[in-house]
């Protein structure tokens, strides 16, 4: 008997059926035309998410794998400015700290970036940045399109993680000048976890460094997927694959406009209910850091704490996310990322009135 509950989570979500059942079947031989085929769709179709005409190549990981591969081989040993408002910014700082000089430009959590900071680092001496899109642990959207542009000025790397954004928000990774562009696949693709997508611009391509880790060495993701039937230099996970192409022609069936129209249909309905409840947004927004439109991140009410909230919107067989590290006890986290339906999102609604009311 399958679990029931349905996952309001900012990843993994729930998966359609499509693509449940593209997993179930008798394994293939990676090196062939089946698996290069699959491999060409899901490239195909993510470039549009990724606003990109870049290379895009599939690391069998999770997100943080992807930031990974992106900080190692293009920051390794060298000078890196990490912008910083929420866990996954921190998280993009702990792997640079591995890999090469590490300077963190630290805002509180949910609040937005310190660009200033940002520009004294680049006059610093660093070469490279990197930014989370959507702060999915604070639930705040950060400006893309300026952050490339101090890049582009001072010359310098700009890696972006997109994990809970590509495929559910507007994201234009060329027009930004993102060099280096990551996603994961359980989150606003709707497929299951375990694989992370990375698009890497020629600027990049040309400042690579010359030893990356070997699991994780882009060069040779860029030759295998090159070759024809495309390829991955190691045994990717073929059955996530085929999770991931579904998915992938999913989101070309609905058109990617249109799904980002969809994603900010439902967060502007949350936002709205989160009015109605007078009860606090946890981001503090600007003129250019605004509210995700992928996980809405709202207080818990005084008086309550993260165990008895959740706990009853649980009741109604239904998860939401708490807050992590010190935000636990501080904030919900409603997910409305991927395939998630209006009705699930009414009933995921009103499970949480409920919660407040209690
Ligand atoms: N980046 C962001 C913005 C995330 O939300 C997450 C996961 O929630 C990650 C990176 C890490 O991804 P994973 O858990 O797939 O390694």
């Amino acid at each position: 008997m399958e679990d029931e509950t349905l996952l309001m989570l900012p990843g993994p979500v729930p998966l359609p059926e499509r693509v449940r059942f593209a997993m179930a079947r008798q394994a293939i031989n990676h090196r062939g035309a089946e698996f290069g085929g699959a491999y060409s769709n899901i490239v195909r179709v993510l470039k549009t998410c990724f606003g990109t005409n870049n290379d895009l190549m599939v690391i069998s990981g999770s997100g943080t794998a992807g930031m990974e591969a992106a900080v190692s081989n293009f920051g390794k040993g060298r000078k890196m400015a990490h912008l910083i408002n929420g866990k996954f910014g921190e998280r993009l700082w702990k792997i640079g700290e591995r890999y090469g000089e590490a300077v963190p430009i630290e805002s509180e959590w949910g609040t937005p970036l310190n660009l200033e900071a940002l520009k004294e680092a680049l006059e610093n001496g660093c070469e490279v940045v990197t930014m989370v899109h959507n702060e999915t642990s604070a639930g705040i959207l950060n400006p893309g399109a300026e952050v490339g542009k101090i890049c582009r000025k001072h010359d310098a790397l700009f890696i972006m993680d997109g994990v809970t954004s590509i495929g559910g928000d507007n994201v234009k990774a060329d027009d930004w000048g993102v060099d280096v562009a990551i996603v994961g696949s359980q989150k606003c693709l709707a497929a299951p976890a375990g694989l992370a997508a990375v698009s890497v611009s020629s600027r990049a391509w040309e400042k690579a460094v010359k030893n990356p880790p070997y699991y994780f060495d882009l060069p040779a993701y860029r030759k295998n997927a090159a070759k024809s039937p495309m390829e991955t230099p190691y045994t990717p996970a073929v059955p996530i694959f085929f999770a991931l192409r579904e998915a992938c022609l999913l989101i070309e069936e609905e058109g990617i406009e249109k799904r980002v129209a969809r994603h900010h249909r439902m967060a502007k309905a949350v936002r709205a209910a989160v009015a109605a409840w007078g009860v606090e947004m946890f981001p503090k927004t600007d003129a250019i850091h605004q509210y995700s439109n992928t996980v809405t991140a709202a207080r818990i009410p005084k008086g309550s704490n993260d165990k008895d909230f959740r706990g009853h919107v649980k009741k109604f067989g239904i998860q939401i996310a708490g807050g992590q590290d010190h935000l636990k006890d501080v904030i919900f986290r409603i997910g409305h990322m991927g395939c998630v339906s209006a009705p699930e999102l009414l009933a995921t609604l009103a499970a949480t009135e409920y919660a407040i009311q209690k």
